[in-house]
């Protein structure tokens, strides 16, 4: 994709005006700290123990509780129906203590597994933390996982505690004697069988005093397995000492300041819910909103107005579905609050950075990029940056990111190629749990391969062209399926598009798209023809799609991935693959 094209497509730049800004962005002179920076310096973000140690459950809550945040409201939990509770930053410590009291007296030792399969409640949040603080491995689930995601993920990481609740332990019980290794199960809720704990009853025989334990930095802290996108998903895991840069990252992208209100609408079975919904925020005192329940516009724009919540995290396919429910919704609402907004998981359609302006009152989407092996957001628009809508902005300072090819070559300017970085982040994966095989392919000519497809434009702002699995070759062009699917939702038609390459023997492939329709429109041959125009009219000729097919849903991951994969093997009637992600 020529840099002209890039320009065609994705339209103006989106200005900021320091002057209009409700607050000055933590993060100033970009170009400058590019060149200055030292993790050195982020490591005195955080708080260390005596001799190099560290815990991050210690920079998340016990800091805040012992210094001046220990009566702020840490934790704004509304149960999906409107009901809140609010939980200070010293009411946490004292549960988190209690909670890693509860893992030493069953024996929990450093660097156990120890799993969570809960919905988002205050128990999730504490138990998570209490195991942190207790030396052990955290690792939350999808509530929505089914048996066989379960059991994958308890075996493959030899869990040895798994904390449910009395309605979701039903999937867990289908899996249950395949797992020898499990030794305790603490279940949330009154549905407590003889052979498990009570949590209830565990919290309150428990002390609410626990020494946080000293960890080397390199020690585990969580592990997590990526979203299954483009496969089987991998258990990745995280040491200590990536809470430097989960905590910089929130200051510096996200922005948090003391006085924000801040929402994460990621579950906690994704990387973004951890690493963005309870580490980083947290770590700079931020008070945050945690709302249960699903996908629901009125609801997300309730939270907004109710909580007065100013900085929001959310992703793509959320950002998409509340464009199809179109724009009357919103203006029900006072959403004055916000300040700022940012995405992540998928690259952000242009139109989706435009309508927030229009809706949020000329406020755009920040898109970041990072996956659950880097630990952290990496690539990103900040704050003080002015956005090119559709492009992922530039790198971290400290982090050196590059477009190379398959010798490890660096390639120039609007070349196409591998997304790579130099390795060495505080964030980045320390394993593939069990699979140093599939850790070490990451590795090649000095470089982290992140598996995306980009390129860098003359102002040196990456642009998101695929997975390198999804990208099409037609009639001997390459094209990403990303600009193909961004030029189809631009068309009124066309609430959500999955793109693949459909083989052909004349052109190589065919590019065929799914598409949702908008509510309200109904399927025929002069609608989809009027599409191809639209699409034709925003993109190279070759660049559209020859097939469209209209579906009611596109295939996609707990995290709201377009599973891209599941599209080609029915269409090809390839096998699936592991679909243990898949939503339902
Ligand atoms: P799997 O690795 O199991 O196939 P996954 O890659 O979707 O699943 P995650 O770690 O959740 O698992 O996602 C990281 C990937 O998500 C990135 O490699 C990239 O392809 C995509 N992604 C995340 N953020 C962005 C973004 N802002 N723009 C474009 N793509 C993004
Ligand atoms: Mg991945």
């Amino acid at each position: 994709m020529a840099e002209k094209d890039t320009e065609l497509i994705h339209g103006a730049l989106i200005t900021k005006d320091p002057a209009k800004l409700r607050l000055k962005p933590n993060l100033q002179g970009y170009d400058n700290l590019r060149k200055t920076f030292k993790w050195s310096d982020a490591d005195k973000m955080v708080e260390w123990f005596p001799g190099g140690k560290i815990n991050a459950a210690h920079n998340v809550i016990d800091r805040h509780a012992k210094g001046k945040n220990a009566n702020k409201v840490a934790l704004i939990y509304d149960d999906g129906e409107g009901n809140a509770q609010k939980v200070t930053f010293k009411q946490l410590y004292e549960q988190t203590n209690k909670f890693a009291n509860v893992m030493k007296k069953l024996g929990i030792k450093r660097q156990d597994r120890v799993f969570f399969f809960l919905q988002r409640s205050p128990e999730l949040y504490v138990g998570f933390l209490g195991a942190i603080k207790c030396g052990a491995i955290a690792s939350p689930m999808f509530p929505a996982f089914g048996p066989d995601a379960i059991r994958d993920r308890l075996l493959d990481s030899s869990a040895v505690c798994l904390v449910t609740d009395s309605d979701l332990k039903k999937r867990f019980y289908e899996v249950k004697a395949q797992l020898p290794e499990l030794k305790h199960t603490i279940i949330v809720g009154k549905d407590v069988a003889p052979d498990e704990l009570s949590w209830e009853k565990e919290m309150a025989a428990a002390s609410d005093k626990f020494e946080t334990v000293p960890m080397d930095p390199e020690e585990f802290m969580y592990l997590l397995y990526t979203s299954g996108s483009t496969g089987k998903p991998k258990g990745v895991v995280h040491a200590h000492k990536g809470i430097v840069e989960a905590h910089l990252t929130a200051n510096w992208v996200l922005d948090v300041h003391d006085e924000d209100v801040y929402w994460c609408g990621a579950d906690l079975g994704w990387v973004t819910g951890v690493v963005y919904g309870v580490l980083g925020p947290w770590s700079n005192g931020v008070t945050q909103v945690g709302l249960a329940g699903r996908f629901d516009p009125d609801r997300w724009y309730q939270t907004i107005q109710n909580y007065k919540v100013s900085i929001w995290y959310t992703a793509p396919t959320a950002v998409r579905m509340l464009m199809a429910k179109g724009d009357d919704i919103p203006k029900k609402y006072n959403l004055s609050s916000l300040r700022a907004l940012y995405c992540v998981g998928e690259p952000l359609n242009p139109e989706g950075v435009r309508w927030a302006m229009e809706v949020f009152d000329n406020k755009p989407f920040h898109d970041t990029w990072w996956q659950t092996e880097t630990g952290s957001i990496l690539i990103t628009n900040f704050p003080e940056m002015p956005i090119k809508p559709g492009s992922m902005g530039k790198p971290l300072p400290g982090i050196e990111a590059a477009i190379v090819d398959e010798t490890g070559k660096v390639l120039g300017q609007g070349e196409e190629g591998s997304l790579a970085l130099k390795p060495g982040w505080p964030s980045m994966m320390r394993q593939i749990w069990k699979n140093p095989a599939k850790y070490n392919e990451y590795f090649r000519n000095g470089w982290y391969y992140t598996g995306d497809t980009a390129q860098i434009d003359k102002d040196g702002y990456f642009w998101y062209v695929g997975r390198a699995d999804d990208v099409i070759k037609t009639s001997g062009e390459r094209v990403g399926p990303f600009e193909v699917e961004s030029a189809l939702i631009e068309h009124e038609a066309v609430a959500e598009a999955g793109v693949i390459g459909k083989p052909d023997q004349l052109r190589g492939n065919i590019i065929k798209a799914f598409i949702v329709l908008t509510p309200g429109f109904t399927e025929s041959d002069a609608l989809k023809a009027d599409i191809q125009k639209h699409v034709k009219s925003k993109l190279a000729g070759h660049a559209y799609p020859r097939e469209i097919e209209v579906v009611k849903t596109l295939p996609k991951t707990r995290s709201g991935k377009i599973m891209r994969r599941l599209l080609r093997a029915r269409e090809l009637g390839l096998p699936i693959g592991d679909i243990s992600t898949l939503e339902d």
